[in-house]
């Protein structure tokens, strides 16, 4: 057996070209990727079979992998843990959100398994998979049964995965290690929430330093230029004499704010213009003022397959500019989350025979 595997390897590197970065390998199944040809046909009809009814059951992915060996893919990795936790978050295995899924990548030249668990697993589990891979897998592996290994790893770690219910849910070890064992549970179950909060707190402060900002610009003493003497704003109902009509209705459809301040000596007049920041309307190409409105609208939607056609009139509220056209609507992509996007932190188990 070692020979026929020493074999393969000796073909797999001759295959390898030169000396390149390596790469790892393509998942091209979602369920089972046997690129060293361990597992007959019906176990692996089973093997699909069961990661099917548990992704069906429980939203889990589990992925199974067999490889001829961690050196034919000249990815730097020097010990099946590493391969397995880079090859896991290259693929991206199990949900975005909740990072549940689950890699058995089997290493038939390194003699070599491992099944490696996405950061929402709860430390716990490492000793769970770490059975599962004594118990199930090992056995069948040492009397150079792979494909029974495969499957009754699998069979096993699918009912082990229907039964535990949520994966992270509190550890039910006591004292300080279950204390350190919750803690560490939290942290994992929080992190994405935090990252959500962290980012709310730092746009909602720079929201006020904006406004707060503007109302200074807005509201600071000024001192005319020619006679030293602080100027005065004027009402909002008198500065409308000093604007112009595209002026007056910036201000009227809340595009554009304007203060205008006078010197009490030398009746000089300044007049001072601010963008609104949330304001829909636009600066219209012709009349310069903002006063430029957008309408939408979908004449066909664009879907998953093909892209869709919208309708867009652009007109200004001041000016008689007008422009309509269609344009196309890029086809819509799915969101990362609905096809993986799991992360590993390296948990899980190891095993060799
Ligand atoms: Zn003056
Ligand atoms: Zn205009």
């Amino acid at each position: 057996m070692a020979l026929v595997w020493g074999g393969l390897v000796v073909m797999g590197l001759l295959v390898m070209p030169g000396h390149a970065q390596g790469s790892y390998p393509p998942q091209l199944d979602p369920f089972l990727n046997d690129y060293a040809g361990l597992v007959t046909p019906e176990d692996a009809a089973a093997i699909r079979q069961l990661y099917g009814d548990l992704k069906q059951t429980t939203g889990i992915d589990a992925v199974a992998v067999t490889i001829q060996s961690l050196a034919i893919y000249e990815t730097g990795d020097q010990t099946i843990e590493s391969f397995a936790t880079n090859l896991f978050n290259t693929w991206e295995i199990g949900d975005r959100d909740r990072n549940d899924g689950v890699l058995v990548l089997v290493s038939a030249g390194d003699r070599k398994l491992r099944i490696e668990l996405g950061s929402g697993f709860s430390r716990r589990y490492d000793a769970k998979m770490q059975a599962i891979i004594d118990d199930h897998m090992l056995p069948a592996f040492r009397a150079g049964d792979y494909s029974r290994g495969l499957y009754q790893g699998s069979q096993a770690l699918v009912t082990q995965l229907q039964r535990a219910g949520p994966i992270g849910s509190s550890p039910t070890s006591r004292g300080f290690a279950g204390f350190v064992d919750w803690l560490g549970w939290q942290l994992t179950r929080l992190g994405n929430a935090a990252v959500a909060i962290t980012a709310g707190v730092v746009g909602g402060f720079g929201a006020v330093v904006a406004v707060v900002w503007r109302s200074y610009r807005r509201h600071r003493p000024r001192q005319c230029p020619t006679c030293q003497v602080a100027m005065l704003r004027l009402t909002e109902a008198t500065d409308d004499l000093h604007l112009d009509p595209g002026q007056r209705l910036e201000e009227k459809i809340n595009s554009v704010d304007y203060d205008v301040w006078k010197c009490p000596q030398c009746s000089r007049y300044e007049t001072h213009r601010y963008r609104n920041f949330f304001s829909r309307f636009s600066t219209c190409p012709r009349c310069r003022y903002r006063t430029l409105r957008t309408h939408r609208q979908v004449i066909v939607h664009a879907t998953y397959s093909h892209s869709g056609r919208e309708r867009v009139r652009k007109s200004c509220q001041h000016c008689s500019y007008l422009n309509e056209y269609t344009r196309t609507i890029p086809r819509r992509h799915r969101s990362s989350s609905s096809r993986g996007g799991g992360r590993s932190s390296g948990g899980g188990a190891s095993g060799s025979w």
